[in-house]
């Protein structure tokens, strides 16, 4: 990992020469102190991300100086390698408990140190990255939950408005509304518009049976005119009214006896001038007969009627749109599988489950491997057709309690409640014996790869929390690839 900056603090000069020779010459940056007081002031100058550390320096006591930076938070994360001519496991002892990263004896071979250095650093990189990556998710997932929370009230206030109705109930209690208020017994809602034959009864007060019963708009001209001209009409008395002149004839032929005496129509149309149609007001030949204030008033109650309907038809699509939201605010586009963010939302609610229930729970992390082969060979279209593939074949593995997300461009982690390690590390194994048998989209010609598979489980002696998890499961998929792909590794 060369351009990795490493401070060295050994009081003996010749130790400092030849440790810093041999970081140097594997591309480290380096810088060296010999004593306490000038590692305090190297450190002043800038963070280094791995440091040497003599356990025995004149005037200050390496353990001691090492206490001192774990308790300090500026430096407590510099993985911290002790360097000692005592046994390691005098080391261990001294230091025991202090989060030394690793030991290295003097005299120290240069092949083990290079080896222990960048080991270290690996890990520290590993571990800060999933640990951004997780600082990355909750950022979000805090953003997600106030945006919940502001459409939630939205929803909360037109909820309230309207009780929660569709428009069909709502035209019902409206009917009944101003047919209590006008002492009518016949109101209903007719839905038409301008020009229509045919309107539909969405609902009648008088009588519910009529609901979407069609009626033939040339009976009615009161209603025609009303939707012709946009204008509420008054029909004091049927029996002498011009409008129905010619209908009073029909009547006459037909025998019809009607037994209304007076009408008001009062038109609305509904936002999106979609719905429309009127208010149909009646009272009876032995009723008074309705009159110009019984419309001004009819109009008020249907003017907030309609309000109150777009408002509904406002709060059914607000619910459709928030489960739209919600679906996509935790599925990844190309897979279908579940985002990072929604990963760690279940994942950190799993780990509480298996933590009050005393249960076990894995993790599979999955990556493709030499994928980027797969791009530059086939076009990315077809690396999107592999991953959607490889989606669908983990997806469909797993038993329902488990669950599959998308982690990083070509990597994947599945998480299996209720199953230790053995168990998982078997199952892996099985994906990863499918993925390196299926011939991924056949329909160009199939294309072959193999995925390297990484296992970690909680809990055990080093996993107790999600960031554990996530950690030991990126180590083991490391070894896996380091050790040569196409393997599972724990
Ligand atoms: P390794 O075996 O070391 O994992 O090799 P690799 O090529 O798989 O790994 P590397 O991380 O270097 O490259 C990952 C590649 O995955 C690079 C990128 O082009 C590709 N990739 C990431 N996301 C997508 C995607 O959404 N669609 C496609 N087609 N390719 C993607
Ligand atoms: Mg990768
Ligand atoms: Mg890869």
């Amino acid at each position: 990992m060369p351009n990795a900056h490493i401070l060295i603090a050994d009081d003996d000069p010749s130790i400092l020469e030849s440790l810093s020779g041999v970081l140097r010459d594997s591309g480290f940056e380096v810088s060296a102190a010999d004593g306490r007081d000038s590692l305090m002031r190297e450190l002043g100058h800038a963070t280094p991300d791995l440091l040497l550390l003599d356990v025995i320096m004149p005037g200050a006591d390496g353990v001691q100086v090492l206490q001192e930076l774990k308790s300090d938070h500026r430096w407590r994360d510099i993985p911290v390698l002790m360097v000692s001519s005592l046994s390691p496991d005098e080391m261990t002892e001294k230091t025991f408990g202090l989060g030394a990263a690793d030991f290295i004896r003097k005299p120290f071979r240069p092949r083990e140190l290079i080896a222990r250095v960048q080991a270290q650093l690996r890990m520290h990189r590993a571990l800060s990255s999933t640990r951004d990556a997780l600082r990355d998710a909750e950022d979000e997932l805090r953003r997600a939950r106030d945006d919940a929370e502001s459409r939630k009230k939205v929803v909360d206030i037109l909820h309230e408005v309207t009780g929660d109705l569709a428009s069909d109930e709502i035209y019902h209690i409206l009917a009944r509304r101003v047919a209590r208020a006008l002492s009518l017994s016949r109101c209903s809602v007719i839905l038409a518009k301008p020009g229509d034959a045919v309107g539909i009864v969405a609902t009648a007060f008088d009588d519910p049976a009529l609901r979407h019963f069609e009626i033939h708009l040339d009976r009615y001209p009161e209603i025609r005119k009303a939707l012709e001209t946009g204008e509420s009409v008054l029909v004091e008395d049927l029996q002498n009214s011009p409008l129905h002149a010619n209908i009073r004839l029909e009547w006459k032929a037909r025998g019809t006896q009607v037994p209304i005496r007076s009408v008001i129509v009062l038109p609305f149309s509904l936002g999106d001038g979609e719905q429309a149609g009127v208010f149909f007001l009646r009272r009876m030949a032995n009723e008074p007969a309705l009159t110009q204030e019984d419309v001004a008033f009819a109009d008020t109650v249907v003017k907030a009627a309609v309000a109150a309907i777009v408002r509904a038809q406002l709060l059914e699509t607000t619910r459709a749109e928030n489960t739209r939201l919600e679906v996509l605010a935790h599925t990844d586009p190309l897979t279908q599988t579940l985002n990072r963010r929604a990963l760690t939302v279940r994942l950190v609610s799993e780990m509480d489950r298996a933590r009050r229930y005393d249960a076990v729970l894995s993790m599979m992390m999955v990556d493709l491997d030499h994928f980027k082969k797969v791009n530059d060979s086939q076009g990315h279209l077809v690396g999107d057709d592999v991953l959607r593939e490889i989606a669908n074949l983990l997806s469909e593995s797993v038993r329902s309690v488990d669950f599959v997300a998308r982690y990083g461009g070509e990597e994947f982690v599945v998480v299996l409640p209720e199953t230790a390690q053995i168990g998982a590390v078997k199952f892996a194994e099985r994906m990863r014996e499918r993925i390196a048998n299926t011939s991924f989209v056949s329909a160009h010609g199939g294309v072959k790869l193999t995925a390297s598979i990484g296992v970690a489980s909680y809990p055990t002696s080093e996993v107790h929390t999600v960031d554990d998890l996530f950690a030991r499961a990126d180590e083991a998929l490391y070894r896996a690839k380091a050790e040569g792909r196409n393997r599972v590794c724990q």
